[in-house]
């Protein structure tokens, strides 16, 4: 079989964000696949086909992809940031665990893109310096409460926590009510940073305190990074402050 299919990340927007990896393989591939607005990123190549779906449609663009592949052609599959972090990678995977045995015996390759995460904490210091997690605030694809007991469970454990999805048309409610938890195992000034289009036009990225928190606005396209109780914030005349966790922790630090 000589088909190909590579799952490429495209950073979160800016192209001098694309890895030289990614920009070649975009470039080689035959046909395209992903949500609309990350495949009007990559430029127009003659012969190239397009296949835009949904962002709800994550399982049925992976089959579509992999069928395409199968029939011997070279497909990507484009994701914003990285394609390993909440995205096409894992979608990927499941198609072909579940899909046909000729899938299993296509050439795969993921090629990794910058993450959102990563992306905002370089606006702003280093949120992420000691220990930290990822956790997306979407509950599409997992139970609520289970969104509750690992945002105690990070909190209480002084991990810096990185907030992918915190809020949606659907999901209204659920970034409040996440701070809200937090505050139960948080000081009210634990910084939080918001990066909004990180990356793209619109870039803004604001600092603010758990206590304050809730009156910021998030949407859909921004990362929210929670501090712990050793982050730390400097103030600067005339730029913004900038917010770092220390590289050394105390024993206990929630
Ligand atoms: N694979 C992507 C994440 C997909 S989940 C990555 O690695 O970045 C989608 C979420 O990622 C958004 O809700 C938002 O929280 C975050 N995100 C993606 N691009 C962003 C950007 N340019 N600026 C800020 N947040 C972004």
């Amino acid at each position: 079989m000589t088909g190909r299919l590579a799952v490429v990340g495209l950073g979160p927007g800016d192209p001098r964000y694309l890895t030289p990896e990614a920009g070649e393989t975009l470039t080689a591939a035959q046909a395209l696949y992903g949500y609309a607005p990350y495949l009007e990123c990559v430029p127009a190549r003659a012969g190239q086909s397009r296949h835009p779906s949904d962002n709800r449609e994550e399982s049925a663009r992976a089959a579509a992809a992999l069928r395409h592949a199968a029939q011997g052609a070279n497909v990507a599959v484009v994701s914003g940031g990285d394609p390993g972090v909440f995205a096409m990678a894992a979608a990927i995977c499941e198609a072909i665990e579940a899909g046909p045995e000729n899938w299993r015996a296509l050439d795969v390759v993921f090629v990794p893109g910058i993450t959102a995460m990563l992306a905002v904490a370089a606006k702003i210091g280093a949120p992420l310096g000691h220990d930290f997690c990822a956790l997306s605030l979407s509950d599409n694809l997992k139970p609520w409460p289970l969104v509750e007991r690992r945002l105690d469970a990070a909190a209480s454990a002084g991990l810096v926590i990185a907030l992918y999805n915190p809020v949606s048309r659907a999901r209204p409610w659920q970034f409040g009510s996440a701070m809200e938890r937090l505050r139960r195992h948080l000081p009210p000034a634990t910084p939080i940073v918001f990066g909004h289009a990180v990356g793209r036009p619109h870039e803004r990225v604001a600092v603010t305190t758990l206590a304050a928190a809730g009156a910021t606005p998030a949407d859909m396209a921004t990362l929210v990074i929670v501090g712990t109780r050793e982050t730390r914030m400097i103030a600067r005349p005339g730029r913004t402050p900038l917010v770092y966790t220390p590289r050394a922790a105390a024993e206990v630090s929630a």
